[in-house]
């Protein structure tokens, strides 16, 4: 990471002042593989971090303030340290930073005047996670070598997304971004909030596409989803009151209950509860090699997500359909939260160029957008750079 340290520490020089030499640190993006939307369901869910990350360069300031500069956004802020604890959102991408100062603070971490100069190569709004890993690029910096519990710094990060910037996000984003390793996956256990560490065939290549669409219901729809599978965990527990969120009912007892359950609810339920078996099987068919398995889950997915979840659209579904017709292609399905942003596809690596030309003529044909490619291998979790 020198090399992009280097950039970094002259980015922060140019901008703020060229007589320091900041601490940078890292916070890397992540692709989820499978288990789509049973975060907040407390399932399972299966990300690699990437290398793709957000790097910030912090280092000691004496104008009283937390002052932060995005490099991409090209915007500058400045809140005084005392005012972090009882901050209020500004709607802007300051709420990521200052929320994660203001859960820090409440977390009794005495803050002081800081320079933060942020520059990230998550791409933003692709369903790579661009905002978990500027909250906890955030978090390693403000806390700059301090000893906190990893678990607690994906806590409070998952905390001022949901509490202050006002997404109702599950922990897997902030989770991955703590814990990510490289040459592993992450199959995380959204309620006991633990992880094990899966190794991927080394004879397949992960390649995300992004569609360069996102549809604006994306916010509004996630929260109806949220509330959608709320009302099938209600249905169910009227017949079965021991199920406090989805990933209590099996399939078996989805089965059985799902004609007391109204048509949306069930159909999210299904494809939730679907979607945290099909994350088991993944794992178990990623240690056993078995790449047409894991390819036949990962349309599996999709067609879960595009028929009962919903939360696909035109552009995405044809990346997918293209995709599976393509030479050296095991499977493809839409990543992240929906309605655009990346499809996730598991190819043969030799494949590699053939299936980056054909789909991007194929894209271009029918919608007259360039897609944009991504290389996706595990990467280490946040740390210094
Ligand atoms: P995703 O996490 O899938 O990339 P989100 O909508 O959750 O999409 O987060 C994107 C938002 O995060 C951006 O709109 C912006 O507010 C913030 N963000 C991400 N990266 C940066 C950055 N480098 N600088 C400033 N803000 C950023
Ligand atoms: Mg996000």
């Amino acid at each position: 990471m020198a090399l992009v340290s280097d950039e970094i520490i002259a980015g922060f020089r140019t901008h703020f002042r060229s007589d320091v030499t900041p601490d940078v640190y890292r916070a890397p993006g992540r692709v989820n593989l499978i288990g789509e939307h049973t975060d907040y369901n407390l399932g399972f869910v299966f990300p690699i971090a990437l290398e793709m990350a957000c790097f910030v360069a912090i280092a000691p300031a004496g104008h009283g303030k937390l002052r932060a500069y995005s490099r991409d956004m090209g915007d500058e802020f400045r809140i005084s340290v005392e005012e972090l604890p009882n901050a209020k959102p500004a709607g802007k991408w300051h709420d990521y930073v200052v929320g994660v100062a203001r859960e820090l603070a409440r977390a009794g971490v005495k803050l002081e005047s800081r320079d933060l100069w942020i520059k990230s190569t998550v791409p933003a709004g692709s369903g790579l996670s661009s905002s978990a890993a500027l909250e906890i690029g955030t978090a390693v910096a403000l806390l700059d070598s301090r000893e906190m519990n990893r678990l607690d710094i994906a806590l409070l990060g998952q905390r001022a997304e949901s509490g202050f910037v006002g997404m109702p996000c599950g922990i897997m984003d902030q989770y991955a971004s703590v814990f990510g390793h490289a040459g592993a996956a992450i199959q995380i256990d959204c309620r006991s909030l633990t992880h094990e560490y899966v190794p991927l065939p080394r004879n397949a290549a992960i390649v995300a596409v992004n569609s360069m669409v996102k549809h604006e219901l994306g916010t509004s729809a996630y929260r109806e989803r949220v509330a959608e599978c709320q009302a099938a965990v209600a249905a169910i527990r009227a017949i079965e009151p021991c199920v406090e969120s989805l990933r209590d009912a099996s399939l078996d007892l989805f089965n059985r209950v799902q004609n007391r359950i109204p048509d949306v609810p069930r159909r999210r339920a299904r494809h939730v509860i679907s979607e945290t078996q099909r994350v088991i099987d993944f794992a178990a068919a990623a240690r056993a090699n078995d790449l047409g398995e894991m390819g036949r889950l990962f349309l599996a997915s999709h067609r879960s997500m595009q028929h009962d979840y919903e939360i696909t659209c035109e552009e995405i579904d044809f990346l997918v359909d293209t995709a599976i017709t393509l030479p050296g292609v095991y499977g493809a399905r839409m990543t992240g939260g929906g309605f655009g942003g990346c499809t996730v596809n598991l190819i043969a690596p030799d494949a590699a160029n053939s299936f980056r030309e054909n789909l991007t003529r194929a894209y271009q044909d029918k919608f007259g957008i360039t897609p944009a490619f991504y290389d996706c291998k595990p990467a280490e979790g946040a740390g210094r750079a």
